[in-house]
């Protein structure tokens, strides 16, 4: 379940080691492109900086004659990065510039432009969002042109670009990746499509959150107990067909957190890879898990966590297509209980927390299915507790004007810290605009489907 970011972590780690890599802030002014990766080796890119795969993603690389990344994707959590820098590269200089991906092969994937938390090369490299579109949409025959524009981030922080979320098992094959100034004269650029915003991390300073997934009902009222001794507020993401489960009877225990003043979130319908479905069954796993926590809890929720944190373009875009604005909230700290929780060393799920804690991370992931992990709740609340960051819900750490205000909160010594600047409205509560499900439901599919097609180019070609 730990996605690419561990990945990215490591890669930072082993990368400012290596010679001729940019550990610094790099900021180039060249108005002729740049040449990022022609995989003339498996250690680094063009640039001197990291490229490999994640995920245990199957790769062979091609010979000084025919230089080529050949992936052999199985599943939509495989993930190949190609590093612009250790720590940050400063597009800002390409803004109006295309990225050129050279790629035989299947197109059924995602390419996400990530942007760093800062480019300080001595911090740990952590992901603070990352951009994706659907490189189907943007293949003209072996090339995919993708305006820069089109990646929703903050250039000045680029870190890497990975091609994940693949959706078919075919082969791709990639030769180059670079930034050109212009596209041939026959490329139709489509219109961007709204993806939501990815978040791994808060937004507000000095501010943790617990995100709490998946839950064993027999649990429940013990994880209430440690929430309501501590006087915290966590968010839960919720699996639609779990909530519609009478005999599990999740309804009453969340009814009963919300009450508490928690946040409840979306968690899809049934927990599949999402990325890795066709669009029929993506569209359906949100409506269906929308309406389960509308009908069953009365929330409109635009807060939606990937299961297992697999998210590509394509789910992006259908869930940005029936709520507006969504918050996709992956995580920067994982208890890792999916790996340690039914070991013999369930002790590690505290390591790891602390681990991801101390690289500066502050967005959790962690789940309630087993006593294994529930026994060090309290213990991973103190770690939290000990950075001095105050702990609260998903969307008062992401500011979200939406949010409840934040309650006085009983600090370790038992004095209550007062509220300060605090963004939230009074009246709170996490409701969003209704989607307009009678016009966008599965039948609009179609639409939206030749809505793509008609998309032609509304971009001049240079
Ligand atoms: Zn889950």
């Amino acid at each position: 379940m730990a996605p690419f970011l561990s990945i990215v972590l490591v890669c930072c780690a082993l990368l400012s080691l290596l010679p001729g890599s940019h550990g610094f802030l790099f900021n180039s002014t060249s108005k002729k492109g740049l040449v990022i990766d022609t995989f003339k080796n498996s250690v680094q890119n063009d640039l001197g900086a990291w490229h490999g795969p994640g995920e245990k993603l199957y790769v062979r690389y091609g010979n000084w004659a025919r230089r080529f990344v050949r992936l052999f994707p199985s599943n939509p959590d495989h993930n190949y990065h190609t590093q612009l820098s250790a720590s940050c590269l400063n597009l800002t200089d390409y803004s109006k510039m295309y990225l050129h991906v050279a790629a035989s092969g299947s197109h059924h994937f995602s390419i996400s432009l990530y942007q760093n938390v800062n480019c300080d090369v001595r911090k740990p490299s952590v992901p603070l969002t990352a951009d994706s579109i659907d490189a189907t949409r943007y293949a003209t025959g072996t090339h995919i042109y993708v305006p820069l524009s089109h990646f929703s981030i903050d250039l000045s922080k680029a870190h890497s670009i990975a091609f994940h979320g693949f959706y078919s098992p075919r082969e791709v094959v990639l030769h180059k990746v670079e930034i050109i100034p212009s596209v041939p004269r026959h490329v139709r650029i489509p219109r961007k499509q709204k993806t939501g915003t990815l978040v791994f991390r808060c937004k507000r300073p000095n501010s943790f959150a617990f995100g709490v997934d998946d839950g064993d009902p027999e649990l429940a009222r013990e994880v209430m107990k440690i929430f309501e001794d501590e006087g915290i507020q966590v968010t839960f993401f919720v699996v639609g067909k779990g909530l519609e489960d009478k005999y599990a009877n999740f309804t009453a225990f969340y009814k009963e957190m919300l009450q508490r003043g928690h946040q409840v979130a979306l968690h899809s319908y049934s927990h599949p890879k999402m990325e890795g479905l066709d669009i029929a069954s993506i569209d359906r796993e949100i409506l269906q898990g929308y309406r389960a926590v509308r009908d069953q809890l009365g929330v409109k929720s635009r807060y939606f966590r990937p299961p297992y944190g697999t998210i590509g373009a394509r789910t992006r875009q259908r869930l940005a297509w029936y709520l507006k604005d969504p918050y996709i909230v992956n995580w920067s700290v994982d208890i890792e209980d999916w790996l340690w929780a039914n070991t013999d060393e369930p002790e590690k799920q505290l390591e790891a927390f602390k681990r991801d804690v101390d690289r500066g991370g502050d967005l959790v992931v962690m789940h309630y299915l087993t006593p294994s992990t529930v026994q060090y709740f309290r213990d991973v609340i103190k770690i939290a507790r000990n950075t001095g960051k105050r702990i609260m819900r998903v969307d008062q750490c992401l500011m979200d004007p939406d949010a409840p205000p934040l309650k006085a909160s009983k600090s370790e010594k038992g004095q209550y810290m007062k509220d300060e600047e605090e963004g939230g409205r009074d009246e709170g509560g996490e409701e969003v605009e209704e989607i307009e499900e009678s016009e966008r439901d599965e039948e609009d599919e179609d639409e939206d489907e030749s809505s793509e097609d008609d998309e032609e180019s509304d971009e001049e070609e240079d």
